[in-house]
């Protein structure tokens, strides 16, 4: 049989995913064939820069060599063994992602979504085994505009009218507040049969929403005055994105969680992960926890065939030595407050307000959020060379991988203002 790859074209491609394909998605219009650092090429050869990051899950840059070189090594020795045996790699890895961390213990899954599902879990089963809270009464805390996936369970804890219409009925169970709202956030944990709190320390998906400062601190100390567990969703947030290795590590870019410093670190009870815990190489998340949560969770009552599988493992390994060896954190956290300066100084009518943290910033265009504005403008940064995505309505995410140095920062800025000024 003919092979069709390398001979297609970009029409060609979109047409076979536009016929072929659940609609589940609504590209930009690039078909993109190769990777390496910070950079994209299309089928055509043409050359991007990759602001998107695949929604950060590619911080170490696109197919970084050690990663790859991880993968491929294990790739030809054991890929898969299932849980029902010890494989070689599992428990190397276990003990280097938890020191890294700084928790007891370790469960590993595939997808963010099932990370978030296995930490909702955990709280529940936590909330009747320790704090006693009476059978099928446990209630979880969830903000609003959240995004944590996509699972029946995750979008019963969504108000994003696509995430949920005609997908009922949905989990009970489910407490929304406001996100960066204490008031509320108390008045909620006044309930006793509340078991957990999860939250993203920067609402990701929502539009880079930064919450104030010590939001996060005076949180987890309201949940700790109640016996409630603080989980962080750091899915989009964590390994290095925000310029700290967790959003939780504040304003520490030292590139550890660092129990050194507690003004800044603040350790969530259950810390979930996914995304760039890969580098985006290969499907991974996790969920961690000390032992006294950990522990509710017995053989048989949780689990997943790929989760922990020995090429996961490695390649996550590598990802996380890549993290450190490279400096990232202290990279994004230096560079995204230049990219943030450099962004004011376009000075563009257009550009209603920068935020951000670390390299995980976004631009709000002054337009109303159901213009095609933001949309408009995605398409002329690729036709310039640079990808980027609008979110919800008039708001476009800017997170290269961490790997991009000052002077391609310069570029795309450049390409940025160039963009904007023939709007
Ligand atoms: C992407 C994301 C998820 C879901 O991860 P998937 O791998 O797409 O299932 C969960 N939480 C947050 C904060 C995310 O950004």
């Amino acid at each position: 049989m003919e092979t069709m790859t390398n001979t297609l074209t970009s029409k060609q491609a979109m047409d076979l995913e536009d016929q072929y394909g659940a609609h589940n998605y609504h590209p930009l219009p690039v078909v993109l064939d190769r990777g390496e650092g910070v950079f994209v090429w299309d089928l055509e050869g043409n050359k991007y820069f990759d602001f998107l990051s695949s929604y950060s899950a590619v911080n170490q840059g696109h197919c970084h060599p050690r990663i790859i070189g991880a993968l491929t090594g294990q790739a030809q020795k054991l890929t898969l063994t299932s849980r029902a045996f010890y494989n070689s790699v599992l428990g190397e890895f276990e003990k280097y992602a938890t020191e890294y961390f700084g928790f007891d213990k370790i469960l590993p899954m595939n997808t963010g979504a099932e990370a978030v599902e296995t930490a909702i879990k955990l709280a529940r089963k936590w909330g009747y085994e320790k704090k006693g809270i009476s059978e099928n009464q446990a209630k979880i805390i969830f903000c609003e505009n959240n995004f944590h996936g996509r699972t029946v369970t995750i979008v019963s804890a969504s108000n994003d009218p696509d995430a949920r219409n005609n997908f009922g009925p949905f989990t009970p169970g489910i407490i929304s507040i406001p996100y960066n709202d204490l008031n509320a956030l108390a008045k909620e944990l006044e309930d006793e049969n509340v078991c957990a709190f999860i939250v993203e320390p920067i609402q990701g998906e929502a539009g880079v929403f930064v919450p104030d400062e010590g939001f996060l601190a005076k949180a987890q100390a309201l949940c700790k005055s109640k016996n409630v567990l603080f989980v962080a969703d750091e899915v989009q947030t964590g390994i290095a994105r925000t310029g700290s290795l967790l959003a939780v590590c504040g304003d520490c870019s030292c590139g550890k969680t660092c129990e050194k410093d507690p003004k800044t670190y603040i350790q969530p009870d259950v810390l979930i992960l996914g995304k760039a815990i890969s580098g985006g190489v290969f499907p991974v998340s996790a969920v961690f926890a000390n032992n006294d949560i950990m522990e509710v969770i017995r053989p048989g009552e949780h689990g997943s065939t790929f989760g922990g599988n020995p090429l996961a493992c490695k390649v996550a390994l590598a990802a996380l030595e890549v993290v450190k060896d490279e400096n990232l954190a202290h990279k994004a956290n230096e560079l995204g407050k230049y990219l943030r300066s450099q962004l004011e100084a376009i000075g563009s009518p257009l550009i209603k307000l920068v935020r951000g943290k670390g390299l995980l910033n976004a631009i709000v265009i002054n337009d109303t959020p159901d213009s095609k504005t933001a949309w408009n403008i995605c398409l002329r940064l690729k036709e310039n060379g640079l990808l980027a995505k609008p979110t919800h309505g008039n708001i476009i995410r800017f997170a290269p991988p961490l790997v991009i140095t000052q002077s391609q920062i310069d570029e795309c800025v450049t390409i940025i203002g160039n963009v904007l000024s023939e709007f």
